[in-house]
C-alpha cells in the first residue's frame, strides 16, 4: 500500500516477491525513518490458519509510526494486510510442532529529497518466510551478555518504537556478545535499569510466585510478554512491572529471592536464561519449570491444542 500527504492510503496491491525499485534519494536510506512488525501464522491440525493477537501489533506500528513521524496504517488495513498474503501464500504456512509462517509488515519512507523533515511519500509491505523451530533440540537456555557500554536507546529517544535504527545501534554490542561467548545481549536503560536484550524482554520470577518485569519508557514493549504474564496472572501469580536495577538482579539471584530468569519474544517465544555475563562477573541462572510452562501453555493455544480463552487468535484464511 502506498501513502502520500495529497493521497492517503492508495493502490493495495499483492505482488511477486522481488527486488523494489528505490531512488538514490529516498528519505529512508538517509534518516532511517522506517518502522517494522513481526508476528507469526499458525496452522491448526484441521488446517486452519491463525494469527495472534494482530490487533496488538497493529496498535503498536501506530505507535511507532508517530514517533517516526509516518502515517499511522489503520488497523483494519494491518489486518487486511496479512489476510491478503495469506489468501495467495497461504500454502507457506508450515504444519508441525513450533513451525510458523514469519510475518514482517514494514513501512518506509520513499520520498526522494536530501533535506531534514517527514517523507510525504511513504510505502508500506508485508513479506513472509517460512520459520522452524528457534531451538533445534529442545529449548535451551541462553547466555547473555550485559552490555554496559552501548545503550540500544536513550531518555526521549526511539526505544520504545519498533524502529530499524534502534536495531542497527545493537549490533555492535551483539557483536561483542558473541566474542565474549555469549548468545544475546542485555541492555540497560538511562538510570542504568535493566531494560530488554536486542529482540526479547526479560521477566524475573520470585521466590513468592510474583513475576517481575522491567518497566522504562524505552523498552519495546513486547506482545508475547504480555500474554505470558496474563497466563501467569490467570494462574493466581502476582505481576510487577517497574524499574529493575542491576543490583536488585544479581542480589536477587545470590540471596535466592530470585527463582528463574527467562526472556520471551515472538521469534523465541519464551526462553530460560541460564548465565548473566558481564565484565569481570559470570553469574549462574537459577532454573525452574513456570518459564516452560508458560511457554506450552501459550503455544497450545497459538497452535489450536488449548481453548483460546482470551480471545487472541484471528482466524486468517476463509
Ligand atoms: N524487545 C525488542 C527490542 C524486540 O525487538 C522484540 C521483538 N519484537 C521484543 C522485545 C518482543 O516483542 P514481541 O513479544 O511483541 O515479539
Amino acid at each position: 500500500i502506498c501513502w502520500s500527504t495529497r493521497g492517503g492510503w492508495h493502490r493495495p496491491r499483492v505482488q511477486p516477491y522481488g527486488p523494489i525499485s528505490l531512488d538514490p534519494a529516498a528519505a529512508v536510506l538517509h534518516y532511517g525513518q522506517e518502522i517494522f512488525e513481526g508476528i507469526k501464522a499458525y496452522r491448526h491440525a484441521d488446517g486452519s490458519i491463525h494469527t495472534f493477537r494482530p490487533e496488538q501489533n497493529a496498535r503498536r506500528l501506530q505507535r511507532s509510526a508517530r514517533r517516526l513521524a509516518l502515517p499511522e496504517l489503520p488497523v483494519e488495513y494491518f489486518l487486511q494486510s496479512l489476510r491478503e498474503l495469506i489468501a495467495v501464500d497461504g500454502d507457506w504456512v508450515p504444519s508441525g510442532e513450533d513451525q510458523s509462517l514469519y510475518l514482517r509488515p514494514f513501512m518506509f519512507a520513499k520520498e526522494a529529497f536530501l533535506g531534514v523533515r517527514p517523507a510525504e511519500k511513504v510505502a508500506y509491505y508485508v513479506i513472509a518466510s517460512p520459520a522452524g523451530a528457534y531451538f533445534k533440540g529442545g529449548v535451551q537456555p541462553v547466555t547473555i551478555w550485559l552490555s554496559e557500554d552501548y545503550a540500544r536507546a536513550g531518555k526521549g529517544g526511539t526505544g520504545a518504537a519498533k524502529t530499524g535504527g534502534n536495531y542497527a545501534a545493537s549490533l555492535l554490542p551483539q557483536a561483542e556478545a558473541y566474542e565474549n561467548g555469549c548468545d544475546q545481549v542485555v541492555f540497560l536503560d538511562q538510570d542504568r535499569n535493566v531494560e530488554e536484550l536486542g529482540g526479547m524482554n526479560v521477566v524475573f520470577v520470585r521466590k513468592d510466585g510474583t513475576l517481575v518485569t522491567p518497566h522504562s519508557p524505552s523498552i519495546l514493549e513486547g506482545i508475547t510478554r504480555d500474554s505470558i504474564l496474563q497466563l501467569a496472572e490467570d494462574r493466581g501469580h502476582a505481576v510487577e512491572r517497574r524499574a529493575v536495577s542491576l543490583d536488585e538482579w544479581r542480589e536477587g539471584v545470590a540471596s535466592g529471592d530470585i527463582v528463574e530468569v527467562f526472556a520471551c519474544g515472538t521469534a523465541a517465544v519464551v526462553t530460560p536464561i541460564g548465565t548473566l555475563k558481564g565484565k569481570g562477573f559470570e553469574d549462574a541462572q537459577p532454573s525452574g519449570t513456570l518459564a516452560l510452562e508458560l511457554r506450552q501453555q501459550l503455544t497450545d493455544i497459538q497452535y489450536g491444542r488449548a481453548e483460546d480463552t482470551h480471545g487472541w487468535l484471528v482466524r486468517l484464511d476463509g
